[in-house]
């Protein structure tokens, strides 16, 4: 099964986020300021920690939908830059090894290859669904990341882990959506939006209990390669 998202569906993202945010943050900050209401009631000292606590969680969580959020919006007055893909990727890859736990990483990449953005973003967006491939082989796995060079980029991210159902596969990208205890469903969200504001395009194939790869397809930087 395959997902494209069309402009249609990139607005309709927006406006759901747009939507969505406020009560995402809402909800966690209401918590917290319950918990610190119950603080001030209670004379146990061991509660009373407990309470702080949760009250704690609430304002992390909420702080950690900021920062997704921020993460692309704030991009877009950035100047852009050229990125070196192999080099990118295998500087994400190092970073993310201490999250990878049992799960490996293979991967196919070519030199010399570049796209037009901002670094930040793009390592955002590449990092974004390799760990998502990572989370779905909770028992260990392989994350494959593989470049192919056409007229265009193709970078291809494979995993053997649970996969997706198909109303899975339909609300992948979609704000808030996750499966996930902790998940807060902004990364894909977040990804589908850098791929856009790069002119490119991100596809999804999954199945269930079999795996998923995720395609991002870019325009090549058109600026002469000075090496
Ligand atoms: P989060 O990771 O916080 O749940 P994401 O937006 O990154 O949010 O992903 C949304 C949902 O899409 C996940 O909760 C999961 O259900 C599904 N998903 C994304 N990538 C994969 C994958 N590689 N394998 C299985 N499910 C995935
Ligand atoms: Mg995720």
């Amino acid at each position: 099964l395959r997902k494209t998202f069309s402009q249609h569906e990139k607005l309709r993202v927006v406006s759901q986020l747009a939507a969505s945010i406020s009560h995402e943050i809402r909800n966690p900050l209401t918590s917290s300021k319950g918990f610190l209401q119950l603080v001030q009631e209670e004379r146990n000292e061991k509660t009373q920690r407990e309470f702080i606590e949760l009250s704690l969680k609430g304002i992390d969580q909420a702080t950690h939908v900021i920062e997704e959020y921020l993460t692309f919006t704030n991009s877009a007055k950035d100047k852009i830059e050229r990125i070196d893909v192999k080099h990118s990727i295998l500087e994400l890859i190092e970073n993310l090894k201490l999250k990878a736990g049992k799960v490996s990483f293979h991967h196919q990449l070519i030199d010399d290859v570049y796209v037009d953005g901002q670094h930040h973003s793009f390592r955002k967006c590449i990092g974004n669904v390799i760990v998502n491939a990572i989370e779905s082989m909770p028992l260990g796995g392989e994350v494959s990341i593989t470049m192919i060079e056409k007229e265009s980029l193709m970078i291809a991210i494979s995993d053997s882990g649970q996969g997706m159902t198909k109303e899975q596969i339909q609300r992948f990208g979609e704000p808030f959506f996750t499966t996930k205890d902790e998940g807060t469903g902004l990364g894909m969200m977040a990804a589908t939006i850098i791929v856009h504001s790069m002119k490119g395009k991100i596809q999804v194939e999954s199945e269930l209990n079999k795996g998923t790869t995720v395609f991002i397809e870019l325009h090549k930087s058109l600026k002469a390669d000075t090496g």
